[in-house]
């Protein structure tokens, strides 16, 4: 890859807000969208010889980018073609996740239906958080990922085993050293019409129970029962018997509104009224709004019921 050729495609003091969720952060220092894997490798190589660190671009649904913007060099990843084989997705990983299960749904393939709405996500951003909702995530339908190694610049093939999926996390986001590019994704053979009625209900439920004003989903990862009865057995007894359980945890946002915080707003950035664990720019919000907002959250909840919340959005910047 001529150096030259990169460094020409690199925009410098890139805005960022368009691929942001929340709808705010500064500007990027360097920012390449890479399409191909000659891109990737030239950009990485750009990198190391400038000395500047890489920060990965999926969607932009699950971050909160600082005010000042992001030293360095930031990849949006936008290899979206998405092909059907047989009973195989096979994905760049920044294919859009809806997409990628709307065009499933047209080959009878299911396996991805619990993603409807939620909006903008990657394939490649949704491996490696295990996205995942309604008792279905990411870690159910990965067969393979290909991933490039920003240390070692090389590719690596992994397993599903590999991965080392759980609970919104995998070996990727514990290791932070990967960059996701291609997923092969195994589906079921289902019925069309079936398929679309279960991506109808879901959108319906969505629609329902979740904000419209610009968010990342949900703050804090939903609460381990055998962590919460070690703290709290109490309160732990409390969360079953009210109904407050998510696959097996306890939601967070039942936490959020038992401590009364529904609604609490710091400059533009609100607990959101409709899901607690929501936090929404209502027009004019900060990334250090939400910022205060969250650990203010994360402050209370850990002094009234000895809980430590833990982020499952990402910061980048900070
Ligand atoms: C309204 C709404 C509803 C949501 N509902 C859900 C839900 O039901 N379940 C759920 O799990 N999530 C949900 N989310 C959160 C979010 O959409 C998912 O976590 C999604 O998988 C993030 O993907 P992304 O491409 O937007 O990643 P980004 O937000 O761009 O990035 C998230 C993290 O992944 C890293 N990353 C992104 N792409 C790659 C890559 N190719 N290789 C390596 N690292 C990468 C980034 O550096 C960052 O650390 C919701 C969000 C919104 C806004």
């Amino acid at each position: 890859m001529d150096d030259i050729f990169i460094a020409e495609k690199i925009k410098q003091n890139f805005s960022l807000v368009q691929f942001a969720a929340y709808k705010v952060g500064g500007p990027a220092e360097f920012f390449l969208e890479v399409k191909t894997k000659e891109d990737l490798v030239g950009a990485c190589m750009w990198a190391k010889e400038k000395n500047k660190e890489i920060k990965i671009l999926g969607g932009g649904s699950n971050i909160l980018i600082c005010d000042q913007g992001i030293k360095g060099l930031v990849l949006k990843i936008a290899n979206s073609d998405t092909v059907v084989r047989g009973e195989r997705l096979d994905c760049g990983a920044g294919a859009n996740l809806n997409r990628a299960m709307y065009l499933a749904a047209g080959a009878e393939l299911s396996g991805l239906e619990w993603s409807a709405g939620i909006p903008g996500a990657t394939i490649g951003g949704a491996v490696r958080g295990n996205a995942g909702a309604f008792s279905m995530s990411m870690s159910d339908i990965v067969e393979t990922v290909e991933a490039f190694n920003l240390s070692k610049n090389n590719f690596n093939i992994f397993s599903n085993k590999d991965c080392r999926f759980s609970y919104r996390q995998s070996y990727f986001s514990d290791k932070n050293d990967y960059l996701i590019w291609r997923v092969i994704l195994k589906m079921r053979k289902g019925n069309k019409e079936k398929i679309e009625q279960e991506i109808e209900r879901i959108l319906f439920f969505r629609q329902s129970k979740q904000p419209r004003l610009p968010s990342a989903g949900s703050v804090f990862k939903n609460i381990d029962l055998e962590y919460l009865e070690s703290v709290n057995k109490n309160l732990s007894e409390e969360a079953i018997s009210s109904g407050a359980m998510k696959d097996g945890r306890v939601a967070a946002g039942w936490l959020v509104d038992l401590a009364g915080l529904k609604g609490k707003k710091i400059g533009g950035a609100k607990v959101s009224l409709e899901h607690a664990n929501f936090i929404v720019n209502t027009g004019n919000a900060t990334a250090e709004d939400i910022f205060k907002l969250i650990n203010i959250i994360k402050n209370e909840i850990k002094i009234r019921f000895k809980v430590e919340l833990k982020e499952e959005i990402q910061y980048i910047g900070f």
